[in-house]
């Protein structure tokens, strides 16, 4: 077999081509329906996907509908520019990363067509996302029945690309067993729709001219000539992916040429519309996890246990648990396991829970074992299961980026085997990682669709020196030699893109291949579809994203000291492993991650889509697309509308922690330059609020501000959005603790209450009622008098000297009630963030700054895990908590949660991710448009609907901002300490309420 080198054909070095994608750009933006990108922000955002590989794309085509789409295709071909269809880029191989134009077809292309409930068939166009589409069955009791790990952000079109599957397909099957017909078009224009064919159907195709015809004629063919051929060489495996579906085309398979289609990774048709089949969504369920000495004895067991019909029967080893422990994910559903090293999680169905669970039950009889075992746990609790499936699901983001281990990789991660030789299968692999060194007493980890065959595993091969790289070429050729020893494929689930088409010959011998190579010829004889992948691919070693040329820029000096990246800038912009997590549409489990994208549904606006221009800022490759380094202007861009809510910093499975790479970034872009004006409005805002204090003045501005076209004048020249300014309250908080008498200290001790910026100067009520609640609790309080601040302002506007001169003050001025072992309370979430993550990472190694870290909690953490035996009181309310961003992903919502819980509170942690404002960021000129729509996604339309009596709960003075400006339901948001201190008031049977706002802005 050939294998091509992309950039060989001259495609990306013809002298000509800049003129070609010059007249490209011009006929697409007059001709076509689309969002033309062909800049170098965007060809960056674009460059990989979820593999080891990278190529720039020539330019990127966003097209508003599915003619738009044909036409793109039909530009490109007038101008002879390669394609690569794109829905979500999760791929593992490098079948979505090209040097060609990509067709995004994720933004606007997302549209379920029509749904037909007795055939259980619905049409969908490609850029629609597995759970949306799912979500919108729901009502009819039908799913699509294959379920990738990804399904949050995968779309159709991408499954389908990839003849993509999961833990379902035990039941359901891979994509080319659901899919009924695709609407198709060819890189020549002709566009048809293909399914199953009959005699009679074909019959009647093969006689009409034109193109639809001849390849229907050529496939039969090809199919009559070499049909025993193919029953040869195709693994009867529930799992083989890789290679053409040339198995589709047999007679028994009913010359489905739609089959044959799916899993082509764009190098034969774009995919315009599918009909898929679908299944009835399982009403119940049951979960059997049985515990074993090890991964390779669990895989014994598959056989026997899949003659019970699960409906998914998954592995797990112990270093996959280990990796979850390790990275803090996970803990409830580890808890949960049950004895051993190994694990099968055995899922059955049914109609009711009985039916469910006597199947399980069978399951456990015949194994001799009972739910009683230490080697067994039951769970026929959903939510229970869930957390058990999390342990399973989160395989490959656990396994990336482990504190202090080599970086693992894809290539060898999904290979499939016959189900009764996966044991020995294992063992053998483990074999072979010892043989070359990649074993560990950490790994690799191997887990997966077991009941399938299907393994899964990282692996830390050296893909940054020469000699490594060759070493992971020996090891993937000899990899797949053995898969193929076993009768297996080498991709059970991914597909073969780059990563294995060189090694399909390995699999399917020559001559099989050269049947690929025929239809390729027969589809897109001018190779301009996807080139370079699954047919006459490139080497499996060439376009790598790192790779032994990878030399990439250590810039330094840095601010912050990225302790979980050695200190390094390069690494930290490396994180990124592809997931694709930050592109998921839903807030769903309280997660955040990426409120940007949800509202943009932009690449650029992804956190994965930052970190990719990040990596290409540091231009490791020679002639990236980002030449500038600090000072592009492109990533400014991709960054400006990070809402820096550190939702990625948890929810993202590699931690990519966007916000301080954008503080960092901004603090070298506008070194020795001017910064935009917010910057100076906003970031310097405590400095102004105790000035204007100061001067007598907050009174005058509060009018001022209240007179629109002053507010509009004002706003603008301070580069702020003309938006609803908060009122200073009369009395800061300080002015009223100076005034107040001197408290004892109480039973527990003195706390000091962190008098923050926003608390102080805007909601002083906040910090009285935290000091009602706390010397209630039996705590004597301090409050510092003293002009001092957590310098968040300025980290969150980039201007990190400021930043750390504040806070190193205010270390040094904290630093001795820490050093006696004080609490430091936190009332505003993003204040108490800095305290617990940033300060350690701007100052690491500083004993008072690590101190400080350790001794500042939340006032629920001081009151459920520092105040013993005091009983909070009652409070019988209903309503929800919009959880600050901030505190979502540094404090978490736990120890409020149990506080409530104690009060028999009824409040809902609110799935709205962030409320959209984020501190300086809804208040900047030009964001206002995506703040709102942030908190018009869920929070809006939950406070429209709250009944009056509800308590709505916002600890931030961000979200508490953004409700009053933008709710009309009259809902007044209060910090969790006014709730406490109104709950104390009403069981000492006083009837004064507190007073919720001092001055509002309404
Ligand atoms: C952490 C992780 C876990 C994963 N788990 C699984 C898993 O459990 N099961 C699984 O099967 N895969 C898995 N994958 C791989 C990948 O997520 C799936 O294959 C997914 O279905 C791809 O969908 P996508 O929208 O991201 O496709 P993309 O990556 O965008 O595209 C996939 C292929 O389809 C092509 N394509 C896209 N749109 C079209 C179109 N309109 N017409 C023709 N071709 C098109 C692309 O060119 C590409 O070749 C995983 C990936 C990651 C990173
Ligand atoms: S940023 Fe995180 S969630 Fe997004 S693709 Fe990268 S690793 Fe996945
Ligand atoms: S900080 Fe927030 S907005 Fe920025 S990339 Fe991360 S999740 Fe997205």
């Amino acid at each position: 077999m050939r294998t091509v080198d992309h950039d060989e054909t001259g495609l990306t070095h013809d002298a000509a081509l800049a003129a070609r994608l010059q007249r490209a750009r011009v006929e697409l933006e007059a001709r076509a329906d689309a969002e033309v990108r062909f800049d170098a922000g965007s060809r960056a955002a674009y460059s990989t996907d979820g593999s080891n590989f990278r190529q720039v794309p020539l330019g990127v085509v966003v097209p508003r509908t599915i003619d738009a789409a044909v036409k793109a295709v039909a530009i490109c071909r007038e101008l002879g520019l390669p394609i690569v269809s794109r829905g979500g880029g999760t791929s593992l191989a490098g079948q979505c990363t090209n040097a060609a134009v990509v067709l995004d077809f994720s933004k606007y292309c997302h549209h379920l067509v029509s749904v037909d409930i007795e055939r259980r068939r619905c049409v969908v166009e490609p850029g629609i996302v597995l759970d949306d589409l799912n979500r919108q069955l729901a009502p009819t009791g039908l799913r699509f029945g294959p379920e990738p790990a990804t399904h949050q952000n995968c779309t159709l079109g991408g499954m389908i690309g990839n003849n993509s599957c999961g833990a379902t397909a035990q039941r359901t099957g891979k994509v080319v067993d659901n899919i009924a017909s695709l609407d198709v078009l060819l890189y020549d224009g002709s566009r048809f729709t293909c399914g199953a064919t009959d005699d009679a159907a074909y019959a009647e195709v093969a006689r009409g001219e034109g193109r639809r015809a001849e390849i229907h004629r050529a496939l039969r063919r090809l199919r009559d000539d070499h049909a025993e051929l193919i029953r040869e060489r195709y693994p009867e495996i529930p799992r083989r992916v890789s290679g053409y579906n040339l198995d589709s085309l047999l007679p028994e398979h009913g010359f489905d040429v739609a089959g044959f289609l799916v899993g082509s990774e764009a190098t034969l048709v774009t995919v315009l519309h599918a009909e898929l089949e679908l299944v009835p969504v399982v009403k119940e369920r049951t979960l059997v996890v049985l515990g074993f000495s090890d991964i390779a004895t669990a895989a014994d067991a598959v056989p026997a246990i899949i003659e019970h019909e699960p409906i998914a029967l998954e592995g797990v080893d112990r270093y996959l648990i280990r990796d979850e422990q390790i990275k803090g994910m996970n803990p409830q559903g580890l808890a949960e396991l049950p004895e051993g090293t190994g694990f099968l999680m055995v899922q059955f169905g049914g109609d009711t829970v009985e039916e469910a669970g006597r199947r399980a039950h069978g399951l456990l009889d015949a194994l001799g074992e009972s739910e009683h075992e230490p080697e067994v746990v039951f769970f026929d609790d959903p939510a229970r299961e869930d957390e058990l499936w999390q342990v399973r699901e989160a395989g490959l983001g656990a396994t990336a980026h482990i504190p202090g281990r080599p970086d693992t990789f894809e290539g060898w991660e999904d290979s499939a085997v016959p189900v009764d030789r996966l044991g020995d299968y294992l063992r053998d692999l483990r074999r072979l990682y010892e043989e070359f060194g990649y074993a560990s007493d950490t790994g690799p980890s191997l887990y997966g669709h077991f009941g399938q065959g299907c393994v899964h595993t990282r692996i830390p091969f050296d893909l940054y020196s020469v000699e490594g790289v060759a070493h992971y070429r020996a090891f993937m050729e000899r990899a797949a030699d053995l898969v193929a020893s076993y009768g297996g494929s080498l991709s059970g689930e991914h597909g073969d893109g780059q990563s294995r088409g060189e090694l399909l010959p390995r699999m399917f011998g020559e001559e099989v291949v050269g049947l690929f190579e025929q239809v390729k010829a027969l589809f897109d004889p001018d190779d301009r579809m996807n080139p370079g992948k699954v047919v006459h691919p490139a080497p499996l070693d060439a376009h790598l994203r790192l790779g032994r040329d990878w030399a990439p820029r250590q810039p330094e000096p840095l601010h912050f000291t990225f302790p979980d990246d050695g200190g390094s800038f390069r690494e930290a912009a490396n994180r990124c492993v592809g997931v694709g997590k930050c592109r998921k549409l839903e807030n769903e489990g309280g997660t955040v991650m990426c409120p940007s994208y949800q509202v943009t549904r932009e690449e650029e606006h992804s956190t994965r889509g930052r970190a990719r221009l990040l990596f290409e800022m540091l231009d490791g490759h020679d002639g990236g697309p980002i030449k500038d380094g600090w000072r592009s202007t492109e990533v400014r861009d991709a960054l400006d509308l990070c809402l820096a809510c550190k939702g990625c910093k948890t929810d993202c499975p590699a931690n990519v922690d966007m916000a301080t790479y954008k503080a960092e970034f901004l603090a070298h872009h506008y070194r020795h330059r001017l910064r935009p004006r917010a910057d100076y409005a906003l970031g310097w805002l405590p400095v102004l609020a105790r000035l204007l204090r100061r001067a007598g003045l907050v009174r005058v501005v509060n009018a001022l501000a209240r007179l629109p076209w002053l507010r509009r004048l004002g706003t603008r020249a301070a580069g702020l959005e003309d938006r609803t300014v908060p009122a200073f309250a009369a009395e800061s908080l300080q002015e009223w603790w100076a005034r107040r008498t001197p408290r004892p200290d109480g039973p527990h001790g003195r706390v000091l209450l962190w008098p923050d910026t926003f608390t102080d100067q805007f909601h002083p009520e906040v910090g009285k009622a935290a000091v009602e609640v706390l010397e209630a609790a039996g705590w004597g309080v301090t409050l510092p008098t003293e002009s001092i601040c957590c310098g968040l302002t300025w980290i969150s506007t980039g201007q990190l000297d400021q930043a750390k001169r504040q806070l190193r003050r205010t270390v040094d001025a904290l630093a001795d009630h820490v050093r006696a072992g004080g609490l430091v309370v936190g009332l505003e979430p993003s204040c108490t963030a800095v305290f617990r993550s940033d300060a350690a990472e701007l100052f690491a190694g500083d004993q008072d700054v690590h101190r400080l870290r350790d001794h500042t909690v939340t006032l629920a953490e001081l009151l459920t895990e520092h105040t013993d035996d005091w009983e909070p009181p009652p409070l019988p309310v209903r309503g929800f908590a919009q959880v600050h961003c901030h505190q979502h992903a540094i404090m978490g919502w736990e120890a409020d949660q149990k506080l409530l819980g104690r009060t028999g509170a009824d409040i809902d942690h609110l799935d709205s991710g962030c409320c959209g404002l984020a501190g300086n960021f809804g208040f900047t000129a030009g964001h206002g448009e995506v703040s709102r729509a942030c908190a018009e996604q869920t929070l809006l339309p939950r406070l429209a609907d709250a009944a009056p009596d509800e308590v709505v709960l916002a600890d931030g003075f961000s979200c508490r901002t953004q409700i009053d400006e933008f709710d009309r339901s009259g809902h007044r948001p209060i910090h969790l300490a006014q709730l406490l201190a109104e709950g104390l008031r009403s069981s000492a049977g006083t009837t004064e309420r507190p007073a919720h706002r001092e001055e509002g802005p309404r």
